[in-house]
């Protein structure tokens, strides 16, 4: 394909004459339409822009994307090259120029920088944050250590995709946890080191996976790949339909996924981030482990009590995690009570039995997956240092988090995803707005406020001390025995019920009701309404593991199991903190980091359901653009002024229209302008001149220059 037409180029969109090629490509920044107000003028940019293969198209200093899936020839080394260093505006949009904009900042601004990237499942995020790793990866200068360095940055995904991905309906490679990497430069520009936070596992997958989906990747890549005498060691064989955990989407086997090849991969990738084959098998143990346990039965005896019927599990599980068979047999069918300072063993029933069974399944992988990211970020330190504690680095941060979800049946996960998104769109729109404000400031236009929807009263309803859903939430999971989902749901009712984002099926007017099951509530979020059910809120946010699992874990000769399970955590008085909570906590913490650096953006859209190349489904693009609030940034963006260019720049390309520029003009810059548009008789209310900028009013100014460029 075609590289693109310089951006200069391709910035018209109307002409009434003759179909211009640029007429066929759109525009390439959204700023520049016309009626940019109009969703039905965004889409039809971003559907001419699909159908040349032009994925990318800016927001003004936004990257907006279009999965195209499939391979598209525009990440070469040459690629790379061409956006070196080049100013952002003058070549083609492209996820390096994002990239290379940013490191530019770095380097030049020496502050940190952020890159966000969002979208739904499916929409290209995680491929995004991969490309700006390789571009860091091959542009960046290289100094002692950042050949290891880049390929630990770059192996440590494989990795993570194995053990944090899985196939969903919706993307056959789906990120099932929120990830923050810092990429951490020396006063040279080189990569030395890098830094991850993960967040919020689906660690419901582990135990069960809707019809058409999997469990993580890991699972499929060991049994597929494992040698033999691995296999055997563990127990395991190759039918991934004898283990209870992955078969209940009925679908182990998806063509796009090569689980042996992946393996592979996997292995390599494991060995470059430091793991050592002792390592390696104490966490392929605890892979194995889960597998068994799935397959751990109960049956009930005379008393209606709980009896494990599969002692070969219970044989290989004390072997994998080094702990006593009896004792942890007797654990998975009692419960233990301290009651008047006795301990009791209390049995467990059928159904109790198979809950701790899953709640330790659940607990044995998440404690698992943040254990391995800890180990990638020892990897990931500079000589084993920490640089940023040292002060002398600068940091880029990718965050790779997943968009806004709304489900037929929406639950815990999508309200905690909401939540974050509702947390990131408030960060968007103050910082869009304040770098707007900063930019017009240092060039000495007036500023002209822009009327905005400000989320924070969703964020308040939300986080709020006292009188917030999370905090109202982790009261009722204080009143064990007592308190249900449907107690939570009308404590709810009773709390927020006036808030003008919150309604319920028994607050709601007779529409709502309709719309509306007796065990949901209703969040108007910034981007729409989401219904949730409360169904399994409480359990999900007490993610109680039974205190006798916990002791025996403690008790584990696993290096790995006994590191992710501490004994403070059986002593400890403190009641541990509700996962609502520490998502929350974390979602705090991640806002400030952003807040600390320059952020860039990069908007994902997923183009069809069907994962196919070259289908533009409108209705379910619409959605995304709605739900990413890309037309409200459209807007923000061109409140004051749809294009802004650096005097030099504006000059080299229009100079050719004024005989006193033409050919050289050798006063300042911003002179010549002055006299360049004088002469094309542009009004004062079209345009101002800033310190190093003419900033334009409207797209049509710049057309009609344009027009006349081509006809000279
Ligand atoms: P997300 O992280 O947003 O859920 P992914 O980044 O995993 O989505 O993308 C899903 C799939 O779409 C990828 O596995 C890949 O097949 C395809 N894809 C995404 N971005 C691109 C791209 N730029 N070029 C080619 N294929 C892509
Ligand atoms: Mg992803």
């Amino acid at each position: 394909m075609e590289p693109e037409a310089p951006a200069i180029d391709g910035i018209r969109i109307t002409m009434e004459s003759a179909l211009t090629a640029r007429d066929r490509v759109g525009v390439q920044d959204f700023v520049l339409l016309e009626n940019y107000t109009s969703e039905a003028a965004f889409i039809e940019n971003l559907k001419k822009r699909f159908k040349e293969n032009l994925i990318y198209t800016y927001i003004g200093s936004v990257l907006v994307s279009v999965n195209p899936y499939k391979e598209l020839e525009i990440y070469s080394k040459q690629h790379m090259e061409r956006y070196r260093g080049v100013s952002f505006y003058e070549v083609s949009p492209h996820i390096y120029a994002i990239a290379d904009n940013s490191y530019r900042s770095l380097r030049t601004e020496r502050k940190d920088q952020c890159i966000l990237i969002s979208g739904e499942s499916g929409a290209g995020k995680t491929e995004a944050s991969k490309k700006i790793l390789q571009y860091y990866a091959v542009t960046c200068p290289a100094s002692d250590q950042v050949e290891t360095v880049k390929d630990r940055l770059l192996q440590s995904n494989p990795v993570l995709e194995a053990f944090g991905n899985a196939k969903t309906l919706r993307n056959d490679n789906s990120s099932r946890f929120g990830k923050y990497m810092d990429v951490q430069f020396d006063y040279k520009g080189a990569p030395v080191g890098g830094h991850i936070l993960n967040y919020l596992l689906e660690k419901s997958r582990v135990v069960h996976q809707n019809h058409g989906e999997r469990n993580f990747h890991i699972f499929y890549q060991l049994l597929e790949g494992g040698e033999e005498d691995l296999l055997r060691r563990m127990g395991l064989d190759k039918n991934a339909q004898n283990y209870q955990y992955l078969v209940k989407g009925q679908c182990a086997r998806v063509s796009s996924i090569n689980d042996k090849n992946e393996w592979k991969v996997v292995r390599k990738a494991l060995a470059v981030i430091n793991f050592n084959d002792d390592d390696v098998e104490e966490l392929l143990s605890i892979v194995a482990s889960v597998l068994h346990l799935g397959n751990v039965q109960f049956a009930t005896d005379e008393q209606g009590n709980a009896q494990v019927t599969t002692e070969n599990q219970i044989k290989y599980l004390a072997r994998l995690l080094s702990v006593d068979s009896t004792v942890l047999r007797e654990s998975l069918i009692h419960k233990k009570i301290i009651a008047k300072g006795e301990e009791l063993n209390s049995p467990l029933n059928l159904e109790q039995a198979a809950y701790a069974r899953d709640a330790l399944a659940k607990a044995i992988y998440g404690r698992t997956f943040s254990w391995l990211v800890s180990k990638i970020n020892k990897s990931l330190t500079y000589k084993g240092r920490d640089l940023l504690s040292l002060g002398n680095a600068s940091v880029i941060g990718l965050l790779d988090i997943y968009g806004f979800e709304v489900f037929q049946h929406n639950s815990f996960e999508q309200f905690c995803i909401n939540y974050c998104n509702e947390k990131l769109q408030q960060l968007f729109i103050e910082l869009t707005l304040k770098s707007e404000q900063d930019e017009y400031e240092s060039e000495g236009i007036a500023w002209e406020p822009v009327q905005y929807f400000n989320n924070k009263i969703i964020c308040d309803l939300v986080e709020e001390k006292f009188k917030g859903i999370i905090s109202i939430l982790d009261e009722e999971c204080l009143r064990p025995g007592e308190a249900t989902d449907m107690t939570f749901l009308e404590k709810l009712e009773n709390t927020v019920k006036n808030h003008p984002h919150f309604v319920t099926h028994k607050l709601g007017d007779q529409k709502t009701r309709k719309s509306l099951g007796r065990d949901e509530f209703r969040l108007l979020h910034y981007a729409g309404e989401v219904n949730y059910s409360v169904v399994g809120f409480l359990d999900k946010n007490n993610d109680l593991l039974f205190r006798n699992l916990k002791e025996v874990m403690c008790e584990s000769g696993n290096p790995i199991i006994h590191q992710c399970f501490d004994r403070s955590e059986l002593t400890d008085k403190k009641r541990p903190e509700t996962a609502a909570t520490q998502f929350k906590t974390s979602v705090s913490k991640l806002m400030e980091i952003l807040m600390s650096k320059e952020p860039s953006y990069v908007r994902c859209i997923k183009p069809n359901d069907a994962k196919q190349p070259a289908r533009f489904d409108e209705v379910l693009i619409r959605h995304q653009v709605k739900y990413l609030g890309l037309i409200e940034n459209v807007r923000v963006r061109r409140a004051g002024f749809a294009y802004r260019r650096k005097y030099e720049f504006f000059l080299q390309r229009y100079k050719p229209l004024c005989p006193e520029t033409w050919p050289n003009w050798n006063g300042r810059a911003q002179d010549g302008v002055l006299i360049l548009v004088k002469t094309l008789g542009y009004k004062p209310e079209e345009y101002k001149m800033g310190r190093t900028k003419i900033f334009i009013r409207f797209p049509k100014t710049l057309f009609a220059t344009e027009d006349a460029l081509e006809e000279r």
